[in-house]
């Protein structure tokens, strides 16, 4: 009897599991799983649905393609479903799709399309009348969520079609983040003490789903397009490549990696290719799609079930093994953060020996239950540093425990916790995730802050790398960052292995640094939750560096984008005099600490005139629009003063608008601000 009803059982327990899954993918952007481990659920299910039929449901996640979209944007019915691929995994599952094309075709002749298969987010943009008209996303495949405003500020979308463009027709594409955005955003992300995205396909679908469109404008987004939805045109050829040559001679991003092939020997020579080369790719690939390029022979094959027969999806082997994690270390940042991180067994992942990977924080880690002597499944996204999936939980030891940041830094010897470096207090601040060792001296983190200032964001001092950093430090030539100012060559030539010549040019790249700009001083300077973005609005809003540490908490929270947490970080900074120390010798070196604005060009057309802009606009987004205000020569400001001569006024003006009434600020409609720069 127990066996008639096990597959019911798996199949109910399997539906449920990637039910959860889906909403944490989809949804919550924040996957336990890997794909690969999720695809391995989704085949089980698939494989008990076609043994048994009878068990199949409507509501079964086999019969869905996505998710259901989000109730705060708007609805966005398909007109025609954008259906989910089948997957292949395996030269022999490729060769079954190819042959049953084949018998299904007769004996006509087709190409195929192969295409890299983005990691990112699938998207349908509907062009009316040669305007953008709606961006959704996939949602469950028959309605999506209407993200137009934030998809137009993905500059490689048009916002115009061309005149002689179909009148009404539907692309769709792959919304992505590179590798070196998704790395970029991490670190600022770091920087702002805010909890990480595991991957840039997370990544892109965080910042393509924010309520407010200013934020998605900030990330790095870019596009492929890869079909046509649907067109009001029937004069557009029959081949599928043909169709994307087109639409990428009227302004649309295709990717140059696709190919036309012939044969399915040439299909499997492109996935060997794309295969041996997704780590040198500047996006992730998770795959390559294969589409029969006829488009009528795409319609006589038709779909099955919810996926189209004349296409497929064949996967790259995941980027993922086991090792033993030997030991739960923890390190100290440089705003005094202890990171815990895995000791691993050396193993070989994609080509790279790891020994170590990232595991965040303690809270991340008990959510895992990732506990030191696991064995565990190690995974490494392209350039991304390695990070531990989850544990292998058959293969767990039953007397480990899980871990506790508190035990780990327990110091018997102070009987107390304390920082691993230096013997310093800990603490956790409230709401926050992450422990900190709250010695102001600890040598390791003035070691990392040191670092930070030297580096490439910030004062960009060349030569001075990681290494020679910590020796600077060690052998006490560098107390504070000022020191670095007061270097000699003779001071440096006592370093070992150091010749008269990178001395020299040490010396050299150091006084270079002195006319970096003031953001990025403010950025070197490593004020807790102060990442690249706040420096920049600080530098422009304050002007000087002694403005800024006069500054109060009232004043900064009138600035955009500044919330409690980095206001009170900013006054707690200044109001050490350690600190002010610091600058005052920098500013005795010669190191300029005032913001070079460029001078105001007399003649622009907006040369002397002041503008805020306020609500949201329908034809820009507010940082188009300070753009446009900027390229024309006028000051484009976030708060209303009295300098202020107009005020820009979008949908839902809030505070600044009855501000500006009060001032008695003349207001511009956004059609009244179209004309005056139509009219420049
Ligand atoms: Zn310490």
């Amino acid at each position: 009897m127990e066996d008639m009803f096990s597959p019911l059982i798996e199949v109910e327990n399997l539906r449920r599991e990637i039910n959860r899954h889906n909403q944490l993918y989809y949804v919550q952007d924040n996957p336990e799983i890997s794909d690969a481990q999720y695809d391995t659920l989704i085949r089980r299910l698939k494989e008990l649905e076609e043994a048994h039929p009878e068990l199949v449901t409507p509501d079964s996640p086999t019969q869905r393609v996505g998710a259901e979209p989000l109730k705060a944007f708007g609805i966005v019915n398909h007109p025609y479903p954008l259906l989910s691929l089948a997957n292949a995994f395996s030269d022999t599952e490729l060769e079954a799709w190819y042959q049953r094309v084949k018998k299904l075709l007769g004996n006509i002749p087709f190409q195929i399309d192969c295409e890299p298969k983005m990691d990112g987010l699938a998207v349908a943009l509907t062009y009316r009348n040669g305007k953008f008209a709606t961006g959704a996303t996939r949602g469950d495949g028959f309605q999506g969520e209407n993200i137009t405003r934030n998809l137009r500020t993905i500059h490689s979308i048009p916002l115009n079609a061309e005149p002689n463009a179909p009148p009404v027709f539907e692309v769709r594409g792959e919304v992505y983040l590179s590798k070196n955005g998704f790395a970029k955003l991490n670190r600022e992300r770091a920087d702002k003490g805010l909890p990480l995205f595991a991957n840039p396909r997370n990544a892109a679908a965080g910042s393509l789903r924010q309520l407010d469109p200013s934020v998605t404008a900030e990330r790095p987004l870019d596009i492929f397009i890869y079909a046509l939805g649907y067109s009001e045109d029937s004069l557009l050829p029959d081949s599928h490549w043909q169709i994307l040559d087109y639409f990428s001679k009227i302004g649309f991003r295709i990717n140059p990696l696709n190919r036309l092939v012939n044969t399915l020997e040439e299909a499997k020579e492109y996935y060997r290719q794309m295969a041996a080369n997704r780590a040198s790719l500047p996006y992730e690939a998770d795959g390559v799609v294969f589409k029969v390029d006829s488009v009528s022979l795409q319609h006589r094959l038709g779909d099955v079930g919810r996926e189209p027969r004349w296409a497929i999806a064949y996967k790259f082997p995941a980027e993922q093994v086991m090792t033993r994690l030997k030991k739960i270390g923890i390190s100290v940042g440089r705003t005094g953060t202890l990171n815990p991180f895995a000791v691993l067994e050396p193993v070989n992942v994609g080509g790279v020996v790891v020994k170590q990977a990232a595991l965040h924080n303690e809270d991340d880690i008990l959510r895992k239950d990732i506990r030191e002597g696991d064995t565990v499944i190690i995974q490494r996204a392209g350039e991304v540093i390695p990070e531990v999936v989850a544990p292998v939980l058959s293969k767990r030891n039953p007397e480990s425990k899980p871990f506790r940041m508190e035990e780990s830094l327990f110091n018997p010897n102070l009987n107390r916790t304390a920082c691993p470096v230096c013997g310093g207090e800990i603490y956790r601040p409230a709401g926050e995730a992450m422990h900190y060792c709250a010695n102001v001296s600890c040598p390791a983190q003035f070691e990392r802050q040191l670092e930070h200032f030297v580096s490439r964001g910030a004062m960009d001092i060349r030569g001075i790398g990681e290494s020679l950093s910590v020796i600077l430090a060690q052998q006490g030539l560098v107390k504070n960052v000022s020191d670095l100012y007061y270097l000699t060559t003779a001071d440096l030539l006592q370093l070992p292995r150091m010749g008269e010549k990178s001395a020299d040019n040490i010396i050299d790249a150091i006084a270079d640094s002195k006319t970096r700009p003031l953001d990025r001083v403010i950025f070197g300077l490593g004020v807790r939750h102060v990442g690249n973005e706040t420096a920049t609005l600080l530098s422009r809003h304050y002007g000087n560096i002694w403005a800024l540490a006069k500054t109060g908490l009232g004043e900064l929270q009138t600035i955009p984008d500044i919330g409690d947490k980095i206001a009170s970080s900013i006054v707690a900074y200044f109001s050490e005099e350690k600190n002010v120390a610091v600058i005052r010798r920098l500013e005795e070196a010669g190191v300029r600490l005032t913001s070079d604005q460029k001078p105001v060009n007399k003649n622009m057309p907006f040369s002397g005139m002041e503008f805020v802009v306020t609500g949201k606009l329908e034809s820009f987004s507010r940082e188009e629009a300070q753009e446009k205000i900027r390229s024309l020569g006028g000051t484009a400001k976030d708060n209303v003063t009295k300098a202020t001569n107009y005020l820009v006024v979008g949908a839902d003006a809030g505070s600044k608008l009855t501000k500006a009434r009060s001032m008695g600020v003349k207001e511009l409609s956004e059609r009244e601000f179209i004309n005056m720069l139509e009219q420049s």
